[in-house]
């Protein structure tokens, strides 16, 4: 196998791996879709990776995805961003305005402002529930005791589609059995989208059910940027800045 020397070998490869991991679980490798993390790295960086036919880009802060993507956005028409960070209620309006997908909704005041920015403006972006399946007490998420009972809320009470759960496992866990936890919870909610598996574990999580993989360093190689911005990626910290 040739060195993976560029962001663009490295996609290729993970997309390989990708498609592998699925026909290995007995799945069709078009039903996981790859979610390219580009936070932290810029528009040139980013746009041969566009031209490589990659369509769906997660970032994890409001602000800088609002800054990094229109140009992007108006010379691809088709693109999809997903906002795989922690979201403030006093940023909701952006997010709707802003992204495709919102991947961590989590708790009833964020619903609650998403439903009225979605109400005001037409927008419908999809929606993910955080789960913090290990209950880890500085991380973003739902409580995987209280997921049931959010999902339901957030349904019935804010009147919000809920299509997916998304979860970032604890770093020295193995990751498993918060996959195979976030699967339970999803298929008894009636959710059909997974979003779980990153750099270091996608395979698992398409062996355990993930529609979604969200993959960064692994394509676009180690984070240079604020070392702050590190811990909001394992962690959803709440004394980082956020969004
Ligand atoms: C940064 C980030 C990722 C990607 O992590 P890598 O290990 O670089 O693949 C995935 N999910 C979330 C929520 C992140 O913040």
């Amino acid at each position: 196998m040739k060195p993976l020397e560029t962001p663009l070998d490295r996609l290729a490869d993970v997309r390989h791996r990708i498609a592998q991991a699925a026909r290995d679980a007995g799945r069709q490798p078009e039903d996981v879709a790859l979610v390219c993390v580009s936070k932290t790295f810029g528009a040139d960086e980013i746009k041969p990776v566009i031209e490589a036919g990659q369509r769906i880009f997660g970032e994890n802060r409001v602000q800088e995805a609002m800054e990094k993507w229109p140009e992007l956005r108006r010379r691809y028409a088709d693109l999809e961003l997903h906002l795989i960070g922690p979201l403030q209620s006093n940023k909701a309006h952006d997010a709707v305005q802003f992204f495709d997908v919102i991947e961590t909704v989590d708790r009833d005041k964020i619903a609650k402002a998403l439903a009225e920015e979605i109400q005001k403006t037409g927008r419908h972006p999809r929606l993910y529930v955080q789960v913090n399946t290990g209950a880890e007490p500085q991380k973003a998420g739902v409580a995987p005791q209280e997921a049931d009972a959010f999902i339901e809320r957030c349904r019935r009470i804010h009147g919000l589609e809920i299509s997916g759960l998304m979860c970032i496992p604890p770093l020295d866990d193995q990751a498993s059995p918060h996959f195979a936890l976030l699967n339970q919870i999803a298929k008894r909610n009636g959710v059909a989208t997974l979003s779980m598996g990153m750099s270091a574990d996608f395979e698992l999580a398409i062996q355990l059910g993930a529609t979604h993989v969200r993959v960064g360093s692994a394509i676009f190689g180690h984070r240079a940027l604020p070392a702050q911005m590190e811990p909001s990626a394992r962690t959803g910290s709440a004394d980082i800045p956020k969004g």
